[in-house]
């Protein structure tokens, strides 16, 4: 009797598998519509068809499964992730949600059983942004919300997306294809790596995901006057990039000791940049994230508030430009709740936390209800080649999803 399509090494086998697929020897980089995402489609879908789903790849070269459920054309419960990369990546980033999708499906399959609904497993094409700069692009045409503006995107090389979909075999024309009919669809569930540490800190093997956290990104321009080192007294100055030091740290401040808040300065650049003038410009960027958005936009004030009032205490001029706005993205209750029972039918205390990346998910709560679930990964690293799980926390991943599959019920809300 060959292992459950559950088991902790026949997963990762089947992570390796995949994750040799690279377009760079030695270290994993597969980007959207490319020869690798050819591969990697073309694999997943032998997966999925050996697991008893009827196989087919969308315009946007999103591959989906579906198994049927007791009868042909129920709605269905979705299960996706990606299969691209970013650059030298982790092989379980989005691979892991996608082959604990098919698993599950393979262990129904092999036990002979349907639910009353349909399942599709969804490998989406891009989620990275790695290749055209745009992420959630798989996802966005699902959920019917792409916008074709995209279509006219570049990669680095000048290649126009539009061309690329159309080497990849597509009719870039074709992309509202790609939409699902939401009255086709019950719930979407996602399976990923947890990419932070908080899993391992709690010593849990699963968690079960509240919210996808809203961002919002600044740019803050600091102006004061550049001058000679070594004439200008230390009374007279105004130093753009001593005012931008005090500006960073109160931003540490000003975002700690809140749950589920955080906030960093990621990049700082000061000119002129020469060892002997006074900095006369500084910009820096500001990333702060929560799971509410009555939080973010509260701490987003206080950040602004303070800033200012340093700057204006220190005699420099301060422009802020926001760069990027995204709403924090709930996951369902009722979902979630059903996640938390399955870990705990499994002797599994899966702790709630918020997401502090995107995922596909984000995108799909446009279309429908959504859930996720976080696997444990080794310190959190993850978009790095060292990221790393144990098999039996990939194996306790896919069979709390089992188990969510076997129990899943629409929420209340969106009965049909
Ligand atoms: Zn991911």
């Amino acid at each position: 009797m060959p292992d459950s399509p559950l088991s902790g090494p026949a997963l990762l086998a089947r992570i390796d598998a995949l994750a040799a697929i690279s377009a760079e020897p030695g270290r994993l980089s597969r980007l959207y519509l490319t020869p690798e995402h050819r591969r990697a489609n073309d694999l997943v879908a032998a997966w999925m068809r050996e697991a008893g789903m009827a196989v087919r790849e969308d315009s946007l070269g999103n591959v989906i499964g579906r198994y049927e459920g007791d009868r042909p054309g129920l709605p269905a419960l979705l299960i996706g992730s990606h299969l691209d990369t970013v650059r030298d990546a982790g092989k379980y980033d989005g691979m892991l949600g996608v082959l604990s999708g098919i698993a599950v499906v393979a262990e129904l399959h092999a036990q002979g059983r349907r639910r009353p609904f349909a399942i599709e497993v969804i490998g989406f094409g891009d989620e990275e942004g790695t290749r055209f700069q745009s992420t959630l692009i798989g996802s966005r045409a699902i959920a019917g919300a792409f916008d074709p503006a995209v279509l006219d995107k570049r990669d680095a090389d000048g290649v126009r997306l539009g061309d690329a979909l159309a080497a990849f075999g597509k009719d870039p024309g074709a992309w509202a294809t790609a939409a699902h009919d939401p009255a086709e669809v019950l719930a979407y569930a996602e399976l990923h790596i947890e990419q932070g540490p908080v899993l391992e800190s709690l010593d849990r093997a699963v968690g079960v995901v509240s919210a996808i956290a809203g961002a919002t990104r600044l740019a803050v321009t600091v102006e004061g006057f550049a001058g000679h080192a070594g004439t200008v007294p230390m009374t007279l100055r105004r130093d753009a990039l001593a005012a931008a030091a005090e500006m960073v740290l109160a931003v540490e401040t000003l975002c700690s000791g809140r749950e589920r808040l955080v906030g960093t300065v990621g990049r700082i650049e000061a000119a002129p940049g020469a060892t002997n003038v006074i900095p006369g410009r500084v910009r820096f960027t500001i990333d702060l994230r929560a799971d509410r958005d009555a939080l973010r936009l509260e701490r987003v004030a206080a950040v602004r508030a303070g800033l200012e009032a340093i700057a204006a205490r220190r005699n420099v001029g301060i422009a802020f430009e926001t760069l990027h706005e995204s709403p924090a993205v709930a996951c369902h209750p009722a979902l979630m709740a059903q996640f938390a029972a399955a870990a705990t039918a499994l002797g599994l205390d899966a702790p709630e936390l918020p997401s502090g990346a995107g995922h596909d998910a984000m995108a799909m709560a446009g279309l429908t209800d959504i859930a996720m679930l976080f696997v444990r990964c080794d310190r959190g690293i993850s978009h790095n080649p060292a990221e790393s799980i144990t098999a039996a926390d990939a194996e306790a991943g896919a069979r709390v999803l089992a188990r969510f599959v076997d129990h899943f019920q629409p929420a209340s809300d969106r009965a049909p």
